[in-house]
């Protein structure tokens, strides 16, 4: 271990997600562990700006393990995009002799940690976000938690889809990436799945609707992320074109809460550890990745490169299957 590192600082930024909880529980036990003092700061970039640190103990992340959102809180830091604001965050940390950081949320906060990276702060990000949008790693913390919140709202609507013979369009989260819809569309059967990345044809929805139900289906769910259109228009064309009756229902942010399922728990603490070990190594701009089952550390700006491209297998399997 390079002697030089004694401190080191977590904060959670961007949207939350489930699992946040178990990883910031991980650096700080294995910071603890590592004979490191740990801070947490509270509501991201905006509280590294404006000094808001705590000293975290073993029991500062006892009892969080298995809950959702962030004890630390999260919040969106315009300031942190400007040079002033990142100047600020540099003298918080230096202040406290706090040698390394760890930044937990999505995209736009590896952007702050990677210019805070530039002027000289030793930093790792850990993917968590609830999208899965992230490049380098095959998944974030909270996206597997989504999904089966996604599939276990399904289930209870189709049970009311049944009973009314209705068509439901629930939209799920996913503004540029049909990840979740496509996870949670192939989990629980949606006679349709609609994603940003391939265009749909109502034409085709309809036939489908009207194939199923010669043979006898009285309900549908059509699965849509936000991303691929507006839900109410469609549920309105549909109905208007087809004559079936249609429900439309947001899932909206109860997609961002819940306990974490037991993948995210483990991702997350593998995460938060490899996050502390590659501080501990002495290594920086990095940040956690799950690739081929596995934790590892890759460069963060692999973050920003090219996205694992939409997998058209398994989207085409789902229309295959919905046959
Ligand atoms: P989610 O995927 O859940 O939206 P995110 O981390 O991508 O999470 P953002 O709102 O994009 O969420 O970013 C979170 C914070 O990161 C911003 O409020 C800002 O403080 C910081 N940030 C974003 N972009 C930059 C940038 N270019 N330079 C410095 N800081 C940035």
């Amino acid at each position: 271990m390079p002697d030089t590192l004694k401190s080191i600082a977590v904060l959670t930024s961007g949207g939350d997600a489930p699992g946040m909880n178990a990883a910031i529980r991980a650096v700080v036990r294995k910071g603890i562990y590592h004979d490191l003092k740990v801070y947490g700061v509270k509501r991201g970039f905006e509280g590294l700006i404006h000094g808001e640190f705590r000293e975290m103990n073993l029991g500062s992340v006892a009892d969080i393990v298995h809950r959702g959102g962030t004890v630390l809180m999260t919040a969106r830091s315009p300031e942190m995009k400007t040079q002033e604001g990142q100047q600020k965050a540099i003298e918080q940390l230096r202040m406290r002799g706090i040698d390394g950081l760890i930044v937990i949320g999505g995209d736009g906060s590896f952007r702050g940690a990677q210019a805070l990276s530039a002027q000289g702060i030793k930093v790792v990000g850990v993917p968590g976000t609830i999208d899965n949008d992230i490049a380098g790693t095959d998944l974030t913390i909270g996206f597997d938690t989504a999904v089966n919140t996604v599939v276990e709202a399904v289930s209870k609507i189709r049970d009311t889809a049944t009973s009314h013979e209705r068509t439901f369009i629930v939209e799920v989260m996913g503004r540029d990436c049909g990840s979740i819809a496509l996870q949670a569309g192939l989990a629980c059967g949606a006679e349709s799945i609609l994603v940003p990345e391939i265009p749909f044809d109502l034409d085709d929805i309809i036939t489908k609707l009207r194939r199923g139900h010669r043979r006898g289906k009285n309900h549908s769910i059509i699965l849509v992320a936000e991303g691929a259109g507006s839900a109410y228009k469609l549920g309105e064309d549909l109905h208007t074109r087809s004559g079936f009756d249609t429900r439309v229902t947001i899932l909206g942010h109860l997609q961002r809460g819940g306990n974490p399922s037991a993948l995210d728990g483990v991702l997350a603490s593998g995460m938060g550890g490899k996050a502390v070990e590659i501080l501990l190594a002495g290594e920086s701009d990095m940040m956690t990745a799950y690739v081929n089952q596995e934790v590892t550390g890759v460069p963060l700006s692999i973050a920003f490169g090219p996205r694992r491209p939409f997998n058209r297998a398994l989207y085409d399997l789902a229309g295959e299957l919905a046959i």
